[in-house]
């Protein structure tokens, strides 16, 4: 944890911005709910259980400005809701998700599967690609399981 926190203090400094006691409970947050995908207005509510002082805007302009140095990774499943992510450590690339359509639960494949894809656009399209997006929708095993029982 707080090695990770050096490093993301670090990554800051090196855009010459300050890890500022604000910031710092922002980033703690997100270091440890991070399988969570929080919205903006969850990581708010727990960054003010640390920081009761603490505002929404400032919450949202750490995020904006955690995005836009690629320290978190903003994301939409799909119900209108901003989402943010960490990135992984040496991560190139964002993960992938997998979203249970029935339960809402998100798995994560940290494997880069679009290695190949991104080599076509490359060459079919000449697009230079920088990142993407995946998200799978569909069932999870759990739900899977709860279907064919009562079926
Ligand atoms: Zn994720
Ligand atoms: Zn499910």
């Amino acid at each position: 944890m707080e090695h990770r926190i050096d490093r993301i203090k670090k990554q800051l400094h090196a855009q010459s911005y300050k890890l500022t006691p604000q910031r710092e409970a922002t980033v703690r947050v997100l270091l440890e709910r991070e399988e969570d995908h929080l919205s903006a207005e969850d990581i708010y509510l727990l960054v003010k259980e640390k920081a009761p002082e603490i505002g929404l805007a400032t919450v949202y302009r750490t995020l904006e400005l955690l995005s836009e140095l690629k320290i978190v990774d903003k994301i939409n499943f799909g119900d209108g809701v901003s989402r943010y992510d960490l990135r992984k450590e040496g991560a190139e690339h964002f993960h992938h998700h997998l979203v249970c359509i029935e339960c809402g639960s998100v798995e994560e494949i940290m494997e880069d599967l679009l290695g190949d894809v991104e080599k076509v656009v490359e060459k079919e399209w000449g697009f230079q690609v920088k990142d993407h997006r995946l998200t799978f929708h569909g069932l999870c095993k759990v739900c899977q399981k709860a279907a064919v029982e009562t079926t």
